[in-house]
């Protein structure tokens, strides 16, 4: 497989790839450096020298649906890679890409990780284009800290409908609410009750617990949705295989 040429490693981002030793003998390698051999057996070092430390894991499922693999999974650095890149239906890695991808960095049509970026969002930093949720949450549907969305729920709110702590927005609730304009905003919270559920203020669970469900409910139902999708891809493909 051919490997794109990797960027270099900053000079304080140590590897922990573990003791060289050879890979033929078992020799160990620590500390060898005038020698280009092993030498418990004499192999060239360049051919036979592995390392056992932290390598990150790789896996990907031969099964391939719309040209990507199902699953993919690429955490951390390889002799050849200093992070993984996971590409698949389902992708899991350092930088994930995928329908459903989970990784540090995730793009997908669900993402979650530390910097989300999807249709569906859920991370430390999330941008969800239907759903967010996150420390910093920018979306359609935004739940999190800081948020920025049409409907928004959070300590620092900034949307169309603002609800949460300090809400800036046309329709506002929440502990110190903004408005700009006009608003009323018993209506927009009667229209939108599905999410904010504002509706019956003596429930906790309307009350505040609601967006969140909100915002957790879609990408778990998107999530099994693209499974069923895979599994049903899948299975047609192998009925229309054909016979050995
Ligand atoms: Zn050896």
């Amino acid at each position: 497989m051919p490997t794109k040429p990797q960027k270099p490693v900053p000079p304080n981002v140590t590897l922990d790839l573990g003791e060289p030793y050879c890979g033929a003998c078992g020799h160990r390698l620590t500390g060898l450096v005038d020698s280009s051999r092993c030498p418990e057996c004499g192999r060239p070092i360049v051919e036979v020298v592995t390392r056992a430390g932290k390598l990150g894991r790789r896996y990907r499922s031969e099964t391939t649906l719309f040209g990507l693999p199902l699953i993919d999974v690429a955490i951390g650095a390889t002799h050849s890679e200093t992070r993984g890149s996971a590409r698949g239906i389902f992708a899991i890695g350092d930088k994930a890409k995928g329908f459903v991808a989970i990784g540090n960095s995730a793009l997908g049509i669900v993402a979650v990780g530390g910097r989300a970026f999807g249709v569906f969002a859920l991370g430390g930093i999330a941008f969800g284009l239907v759903s967010s949720c996150g420390g910093i949450s920018v979306g359609a549907i935004a739940v999190g800290g800081l948020v920025l969305g049409l409907l928004g729920f959070g300590g620092l709110c900034a949307a169309i409908v603002a609800d949460g702590g300090v809400c800036i927005g046309f329709y506002v609730a929440g502990a110190l609410p903004i408005a700009i304009g006009q608003g009323s905003p018993s209506d927009a919270f009667g229209m939108f009750s599905w999410f904010f559920g504002r509706t019956s203020p003596f429930s906790v669970w309307r009350y505040l617990l609601q967006p969140w469900a909100v915002v957790f409910a879609l990408p778990i139902t998107a999530t099994l949705a693209i499974a069923l999708l895979a599994g049903a891809r899948r299975k047609s493909a192998r009925r229309n295989a054909p016979a050995p």
